[in-house]
């Protein structure tokens, strides 16, 4: 457990827990994000007071005024990140301080107030301490953990808020893709784009997602399952899925991925996998990358596989690229060799079952 902070956390166990035959019954299937746990953490910031009156409570339903700034201006940041149950009984939390930094940055971007790294630490495990029963056990299961920060201020001015709630909740979830992740079709976005230079490409939140929908929709529309972006300025140069980047990988063994020059998000598992592909010695290239190159490459052969890489699916191959012009095969369409290593290398760290020279699994 992380050292307690200045901010003392309550437990108000309000809560009457889902008793155990119910928690085991949800259990069974839970897929993603609609299985709830018995608590929540919150803490309120406020301009006189800074972060105070943390706690550990029963989860329950919000009362906002419908005043409340984030329903008018959407000044609303989140994070995602997942614990596992170990072998050993142990609980592991993948590199969650990376999760604090860039909740802070997201935070900044927004203009509301950071919270300190340790007190976003200490509330995560304290709600996975207080909820670990809801932690599945079953293969690729863990307990998705969503933090956020929304403004409570009761004001419509538009103008930063003057009080915000900070919440972590958290979600039993099953394998995103039982039996190992299929290849996934991606649609090309002709008419959105997700961030523009000086935008908030690079933070998460929620506005950003909202902005997303359309055009995964028209992904879906277009029978594929996920929408990729292109960049704002140009049209040209791809960017990342609706929530996932993009990694390429050539016939000399060399990888490439988008560089972060700010419109995209700066996913954790993006970097773990640059870790890991540079520590088993591989070319890894940050820079930009056109659609036009890729469909080159993809029918010349020189790209050999393609995979997106986020929280909530690991890493997951892209089979087919389609667009209005037609649609374009990448390798032989399935998973492809290096994108099954580096999932399996990764999944393998985060549940303990490999060695972790970067200190990755945090275990509580
Ligand atoms: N891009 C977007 C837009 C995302 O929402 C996510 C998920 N957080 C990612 C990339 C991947 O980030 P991470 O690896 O930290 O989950």
């Amino acid at each position: 457990m992380h050292a307690p902070t200045t901010v003392p956390f309550r437990f108000d166990p309000s809560a009457t827990p889902v008793d155990a035959s119910e928690r085991a019954a949800r259990l069974v299937d839970p897929g993603f994000g609609r299985v709830f746990t018995d608590h929540m953490a919150l803490i309120r910031w406020d301009d006189a007071q800074g972060w105070h009156d943390a706690q550990i409570t029963a989860r329950k339903p919000l009362t906002l005024d419908p005043a409340a700034a984030v329903l008018h201006y959407a000044q609303e940041i989140f994070e995602g990140m997942k614990a596992y149950s170990l072998e050993d009984g142990g609980i592991g939390l993948f590199r969650p301080e990376m999760n604090a930094r860039r909740f802070n940055d997201s935070a900044r971007r927004m203009a509301m107030p950071e919270l300190p790294e340790a007190l976003f630490l200490e509330s995560i495990e304290r709600l996975v301490q207080a909820d670990r029963d809801w932690i599945p056990t079953m293969e690729g299961g863990s307990l998705y953990l969503r933090p956020f920060m929304i403004a409570s201020e009761v004001f419509l001015g538009v103008k930063p808020s003057s009080e915000y709630l900070y919440m972590v909740i958290a979600s039993s979830v099953g394998a995103y893709f039982k039996g190992g992740a299929p290849a996934v079709s991606i649609w090309v976005s002709q008419g959105y784009t997700r961030a523009a230079p000086g935008g908030t490409g690079a933070a998460k939140c929620g506005g950003n997602y909202a902005a997303s929908l359309l055009a995964q929709k028209e992904a879906i529309a277009q029978g594929c399952d996920q929408v990729v972006f292109l960049d704002a300025a140009e049209r040209k140069w791809v960017e990342e899925l609706g929530g996932m980047n993009v990694f390429f990988v050539f016939d000399d063994g060399s990888l490439a991925t988008p560089p972060l020059s700010g419109t995209i998000l700066p996913g954790i598992t993006r970097d773990s996998v640059l870790t890991l592909a540079r520590d088993a010695g591989l070319t890894v290239r940050e820079e930009p990358y056109s659609l036009d190159q890729w469909r080159a490459d993809a029918q010349s052969g020189r790209l050999v596989e393609a995979f997106a890489c986020g929280t909530a699916a690991v890493v997951t191959p892209i089979g087919s690229v389609a667009e209005p012009a037609g649609r374009f095969t990448i390798g032989s369409g399935g998973p492809g060799q290096l994108t099954t290593k580096l999932r399996e290398q990764l999944v393998a760290i985060q549940r303990g079952h490999a060695a972790d020279p970067h200190q990755w699994l945090r275990r509580l």
